[in-house]
């Protein structure tokens, strides 16, 4: 349907009421006047026929009498007026346009009988002796009291006519003024009344198009006054609702992307309809393309997929472990649940992961912990038992076995010793650091370095090993000194115990950056490459019988590792086997 505007509209309807009120009044105006022109030229003419009447007055009514025509064609002149005069016979005795001998018996004539009953006659008829329309007043013509005739004017009803166009001429000029300035009116009032409908239209348009700051200017029109209100009252209320929204969004938003669980909300059709950073990383997506896609084409992972699809199809909430295998195996515990609106319809599911990848590896650790332990105490308490059962049995009464056993039993229990020291140790080390009881100084790392190469200094001579130490006298670090220097006495005692007699072990300390970093370097066998990653757990030996013997606990790299952390720092290790081996130790510089 085409729209038409409102202007257009109201001026045509301004147009037509002009129009009619125009045809109106000139009708009526004209016609009145006619009404008036006509009762006016009636009482003319009838003034006229009184004048001649009073010419008549000697003159004899007869057919012949020659003096009733002259005194109609002289008045008739000097009047413009068409005069007759007509006897009570009906014989027309004189006219002032024609010859009377020649007009017929006028008797029958309504304005004629009219007079002569007395009264003033009247009749607009076609005239036959003229041959056009006659406007005809006739009054008596009386003499000594005695009605002896009528005299009767006339005038053509082409002049009264043409009087008459004359005057439809001017009305309808006048009309035409008028209408044309009333149309010129009705434009502009037309266009004072679309006006600020037309303002108030693009208001709303601008409101619709989220532009609610500027209020709406108010018309002075009442009806269009209380529309503007009522616009600018409904922006109020959207800009209220839509920042109460935003801010509710908002919320919502910052809720979900803080949380460290991953957040999946799936439609009823399986559609991602909101997922969280966490689980955009977790399961490596980007939110922004994945969403309103289904899940099922958005994740790879098959046992993340089943778990979904159970979600989606179990109206109970569902708890599963899920494994994941990307970059290595990662462990879920996943909570499906579905998605409800205030009425409880379901609108979809609620999946939230938890990543406990960490906590399993911790339980593992701490289970392959205990079974190392006891693995480790098991190796000397099976010793130690057979060797006391053995003496029980008798060989204490053999005097040189039973020395024998007897040291084997002591060296035993040395080795238990010695587990269970560093193992106290380590324990210790991670309950203070836990408790932040370990206090660090600036100190000068020297003397450190130096007492720990002297606890080792035994050892290495009788291997013929020279400790060599480079580190500048200055160099400070924040350190607590008994750690650090069991931490380096654990160092360069394995650097003593894994080099071959007459090597040499170099120490040395220099400050990079913020740290101070301490190399311990040997040129022993070194480490293979696959063992590196795994080096500073506990227990762990790169060949586990060739260690016992060689005396160690196994425990000696993570008491360094647990100390570099309580310090605020690291340690490494690189190895070129059969070339050098190289532990760094970074601790914080003062
Ligand atoms: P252990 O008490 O058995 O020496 P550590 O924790 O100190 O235990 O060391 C773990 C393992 O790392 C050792 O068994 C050994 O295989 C390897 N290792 C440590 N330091 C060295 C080194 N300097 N050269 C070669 N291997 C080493």
């Amino acid at each position: 349907m085409t729209r038409i505007k409102l202007v257009w509209r109201l001026f045509p309807a301004f147009i037509l009421i002009a129009v009619i009120c125009l045809v109106a009044a000139t009708w009526y105006t004209t016609s009145s006047w006619r009404q008036f022109y006509l009762a006016e030229t009636a009482v003319d003419l009838e003034n006229r026929a009184r004048l001649t009447e009073i010419y008549l007055q000697d003159v004899r009514p007869t057919p012949d009498a020659l003096q009733v025509n002259e005194i109609c064609q002289k008045l008739g002149k000097i009047t413009s007026t068409r005069l007759t005069v007509i006897l009570a016979s009906g014989t027309v005795a004189g006219d002032s346009q024609e010859d009377p001998k020649r007009m017929d018996n006028h008797a029958d004539r309504p304005e004629f009988r009219q007079a002569m009953a007395g009264r003033v006659g009247v009749s607009t008829r076609f005239s036959f002796t003229l041959g056009h329309d006659m406007m005809y007043v006739a009054v008596p013509w009386r003499q000594k009291d005695q009605p002896v005739g009528v005299v009767r004017a006339s005038l053509p009803m082409k002049a009264i006519a043409g009087a008459i166009r004359a005057l439809y001429l001017k009305v309808a000029l006048g009309g035409l003024l008028v209408a044309f300035l009333v149309a010129v009116l009705g434009f502009f009032i037309a266009r004072r009344i679309s006006g600020p409908l037309h303002n108030l239209q693009r208001g709303a348009l601008r409101f619709a198009r989220g532009d609610l700051d500027r209020t709406l200017p108010i018309p002075h029109t009442a009806e269009l006054a209380s529309l503007a209100e009522a616009l600018n009252y409904m922006a109020e209320q959207l800009q209220n609702k839509i920042e109460s929204l935003t801010r509710q969004g908002q919320e919502q938003q910052a809720i979900l992307s803080s949380m460290t669980e991953g957040v999946l909300a799936l439609d009823a059709e399986g559609r991602l309809l909101t997922i969280n950073s966490a689980g955009a990383a977790m399961l490596h997506l980007d939110a922004a393309t994945a969403h309103n896609l289904p899940i099922q084409e958005v994740i790879q992972d098959t046992g993340l997929k089943w778990f979904i699809n159970r979600t989606l199809s179990s109206p109970a909430p569902i708890e599963d472990e899920v494994e994941i295998k990307d970059n290595g195996r990662r462990i879920f515990k996943a909570h499906g649940t579905s998605l409800r609106d205030a009425q409880g319809t379901s609108l979809g599911t609620l999946i939230v992961l938890h990543d406990i990848t960490q906590l399993r590896q911790l339980e593992n650790t701490r289970r392959d912990f205990v079974a190392n332990v006891s693995h480790e105490l098991k190796t000397p308490i099976t010793s130690i038992k057979g060797f006391v059962e053995t003496l029980l049995a008798g060989a204490l009464k053999e005097p040189d076995n039973a020395e024998n056993f007897l040291k084997i039993i002591a060296k035993q229990t040395d080795r238990l010793n010695e587990i269970i020291d560093d193992l106290l140790t380590l324990a210790r080390i991670e309950q203070d650091a836990e408790r932040r009881q370990i206090f660090f100084n600036g100190h000068k790392i020297k003397g450190v370095l130096q007492s720990a190469i002297q606890v080792c200094e035994t050892k290495a001579a009788v291997k013929e090993i020279d400790i060599q130490l480079t580190c500048p006298e200055d160099l400070r670090a924040m350190i607590n000194p008994p750690l650090l220097e069991q931490a380096l006495v654990n160092l360069v005692d394995n650097a003593v115990k894994f080099s071959e007699p007459g090597r040499v072990v170099q120490v040395e300390a220099q400050r990079e950056g913020p740290q101070v970093i301490i190399r311990v370097r040997d040129q022993g066998p070194g480490i293979p490459p696959e063992h590196l990653p795994r080096i500073f757990e506990r227990f762990y030996r790169v060949d586990a019988g060739r260690s016992r013997k060689i005396g160690g606990s196994g425990l000696g790299l993570a008491i360094v590792k647990h100390i570099a952390l309580a310090h605020g720092g690291r340690v490494t290790v690189t190895s070129s086997p059969g070339k050098e081996t190289v532990f760094s130790l970074q601790v914080p510089a003062d």
